[in-house]
């Protein structure tokens, strides 16, 4: 039976375990019909994905890690070799260091800045440049980010301020290659339990606060935003780029807290 991700090739960077938001993208477009290739950063995450990658008969292509781009190519080359060509690529990767996601901003240091926005935003960017030459027939790319970057978040820190600078990148990558039909677009997913949630400072309260106050009462899930995300990277979104999706239970039209919500 035809599918709207039938016939298309996609790459999958940023799962670490089955709670990864990158996961359940690969779940639904795997369901939706995609034949997938999964990367993992370093050998301990290796354990982890091959056996994810398994359960979706998915290739994986080997290890990435977004600071040293000798890994990219080889990556690229590796895709090169076995598709020729590439469809689509998810790119869920994020990091900052832990002691900097709690108390002030103000006191980010310069070397952590600089890290958390090479990893968390320039690789966009990094891997934008290698994906448009494999994608000879047009595609899409799909990152992650979260409100923060719209608005002060508690402990969000420099990552808020990352995610304003990928969801900016967003705008000027679906810019420079829509001419190839080529769409670039973010979704910003509400707060999900993960292994980068947890490094982020009282992510228990983020997550109540959200079930109480957001429109829909609840948090969403890593299939929820595997949907969208579907949607996004197949064809069905073809007349969209340069968006900013967010999957949030509808939190960001919020304005005031629910005067109905309990005490957290
Ligand atoms: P996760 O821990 O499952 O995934 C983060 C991934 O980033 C891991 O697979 C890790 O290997 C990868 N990564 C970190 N540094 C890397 C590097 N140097 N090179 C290559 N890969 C690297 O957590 P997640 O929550 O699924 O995160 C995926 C994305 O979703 C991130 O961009 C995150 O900011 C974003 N996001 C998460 C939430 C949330 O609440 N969990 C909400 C909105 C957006």
């Amino acid at each position: 039976r035809p599918s709207i991700m039938s016939g298309k090739r996609g790459l999958i960077m940023g799962v670490a375990n089955n709670r990864s938001i990158a996961w359940g993208i690969a779940k639904a477009a795997h369901a939706h019909g995609a034949e997938l290739a999964f990367t993992y950063q370093g050998d301990a995450l290796k354990k982890r994905v091959e056996p994810l990658a398994a359960e979706l008969g998915a290739e994986v292509i080997g290890h990435c890690d977004v600071t040293d781009g000798a890994t990219i190519d080889a990556v690229f080359a590796e895709v090169e070799k076995r598709w020729g060509k590439l469809d689509f690529l998810v790119h869920a990767i994020a990091f900052s260091d832990k002691d900097e996601l709690t108390g002030r901003y103000v006191d980010t240091s310069q070397e952590n800045f600089s890290k958390s926005l090479l990893i968390s935003c320039y690789s966009l960017t990094a891997v934008a440049q290698r994906a448009e030459k494999l994608m000879t027939d047009g595609g899409s790319l799909l990152t992650l980010t979260y409100y923060g970057a719209e608005k002060w978040m508690p402990h969000y820190n420099v990552m808020g301020v990352a995610k304003a600078a990928l969801e900016a990148s967003v705008r000027y990558l679906a810019a420079d290659l829509g001419p190839q039909g080529i769409r670039v677009n973010a979704i910003s997913a509400g707060p999900i339990k993960t292994l980068a949630a947890s490094g982020i400072g009282d992510f228990r309260y983020i997550l109540k606060w959200n079930e109480y106050n957001s429109p829909l009462r609840r948090t969403v899930t890593i299939e929820e935003v595997g949907e969208t995300a579907a949607y996004l990277l197949s064809d069905m979104s073809r007349g969209v780029t340069g968006e900013i999706h967010h999957v949030d239970a509808g939190y960001h039209v919020v304005g005031m807290k629910n005067p109905d919500a309990p005490d957290i």
